[in-house]
């Protein structure tokens, strides 16, 4: 039987920022991934933003992650000449009644680390944004875009430079804890099975699946899946914004947001539909809802401009009745497992925070 030292299980953007992270600290790695290249699940159905944290509870993993990994991403595209572009972005107030909620958005930012946020008047925002109707806004200067695709492109070219081995079409079949780490059961067109002293599980949607399937993960620790979908619609006519307009969120959602990619081509999303079973067909149906929404903040949004374009699946652990999840990182001080690190629940800001994530996996794994 092979062995190894470190097994990764998902070739994602978290899987990839850790295996990159892990194969540099030393460690002998290998990726194994279900599907035929890296990053095909929901790192490729995403927004692409590079979030600020601004809604996230104080003091959560995903405050502190989102932060840190915000700056990370920023530098390591800036050294690296990935695209991306700092476009900021305006929470926006259309209703009088709404304008209070911005100062309480600011207040709740700043205690997470987003001391930037500016408040403007309906005529200042309008000066940054002339297409825009709003009563006030939230300006957040650190919000922005990156092209994933060539990100996840550069941590593979990373990972791979520092050692370490991807295996495609290699899913994870089966794992048993043995006395001195793990035994895997690999499927796909080459079975084989592997030994490992460390075994990461970032499987994202099949996370809580893998630690299932895995003999010795005590049950009662794996925490329920959800899934979460999110339609994105696109948009014919050239929207004119030139950053990101996000209305004030709503009680289970971000509201209908405008999102932009590097080419400055909007797309409107995504909306929240709890399902059972994932199916990525876009409903057209749905785009009615999102006219009205849209136009209170551009009304001049033309009628049949939006088109359905994508989705994308939400990996979550709470049912819908609770309204925040946090990312769920156990290592064997919750599990008991030495060398197990699970990853549960890692949904937005999973793009923005992977590189930090890698360094709190890292250092869990004693580097
Ligand atoms: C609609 C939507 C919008 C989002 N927008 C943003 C955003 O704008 N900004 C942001 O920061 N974050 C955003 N996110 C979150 C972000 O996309 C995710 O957090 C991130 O992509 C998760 O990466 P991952 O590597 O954990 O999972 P994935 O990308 O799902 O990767 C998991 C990998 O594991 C593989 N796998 C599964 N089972 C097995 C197995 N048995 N054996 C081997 N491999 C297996 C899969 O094939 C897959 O490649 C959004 C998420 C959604 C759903």
């Amino acid at each position: 039987m092979d062995k190894v030292e470190c097994v990764v299980v998902g070739a994602g953007v978290v899987g990839l920022a850790i295996a990159r992270r892990l194969a540099e600290a030393g460690r002998e790695v290998i990726v194994l991934e279900a599907a035929d290249a890296i990053g095909t699940v929901t790192s490729s159905r995403n927004s692409e933003v590079i979030h600020a944290g601004i809604y996230y509870p104080a003091g959560s993993l995903m405050a502190r992650l989102c932060v840190a990994g915000k700056q990370a991403l920023y530098d390591y595209c800036r050294d690296r000449g990935i695209p991306h572009r700092n476009s900021g972005k305006l929470i926006v107030a259309t209703r009088p009644e709404e304008i209070a909620k911005l100062a309480s958005i600011k207040a709740h930012a700043e205690a997470n680390g987003v001391a930037d946020l500016k408040q403007l008047s309906g005529t200042g925002a309008r000066a940054l944004e002339p297409a825009l109707a709003c009563e006030a806004a939230l300006l957040s200067p650190s919000t922005g875009i990156v092209d994933s695709h060539s990100y996840m492109l550069s941590l593979r070219g990373e990972a791979e430079a520092a050692g370490a081995a991807f295996a495609f079409l290699a899913p994870l079949e089966r794992g048993r804890v043995t006395a001195d780490g793990f035994e895997l059961d690999v499927g796909g067109e080459a079975p084989m099975t592997l030994s490992c002293d460390m075994l990461i599980n970032s499987a994202g949607l099949s996370a809580t699946a893998i630690a299932r399937m895995l003999d010795g993960m005590p049950l009662d620790l794996i925490p329920p899946a959800y899934l979460a979908k999110g339609c994105y619609f696109s948009c014919n006519a050239k929207a004119p914004f030139s950053r990101l307009i996000y209305p004030v969120p709503e009680p289970g959602g971000l509201g209908v947001h405008l999102t932009l990619d590097l080419a400055g081509q909007a797309r409107f999303g995504p909306d929240v539909e709890w399902v059972d079973h994932i199916d990525y067909t876009v409903d057209p149906a749905r785009g009615e809802r999102f006219y009205p929404a849209i136009r209170r903040y551009w009304p001049s949004l033309p009628d049949g401009a939006l088109m359905p374009s994508y989705s994308g699946m939400r990996p979550k652990i709470v049912p819908p009745a609770v309204a925040v999840q946090d990312f769920m990182i156990q290592g064997a001080q919750t599990h008991g497992v030495p060398g197990l690190i699970n990853l549960f629940g890692i949904e937005s800001p999973g793009l923005t925070s992977s590189l930090a994530i890698a360094d709190y996996v890292a250092e869990m794994a004693g580097h």
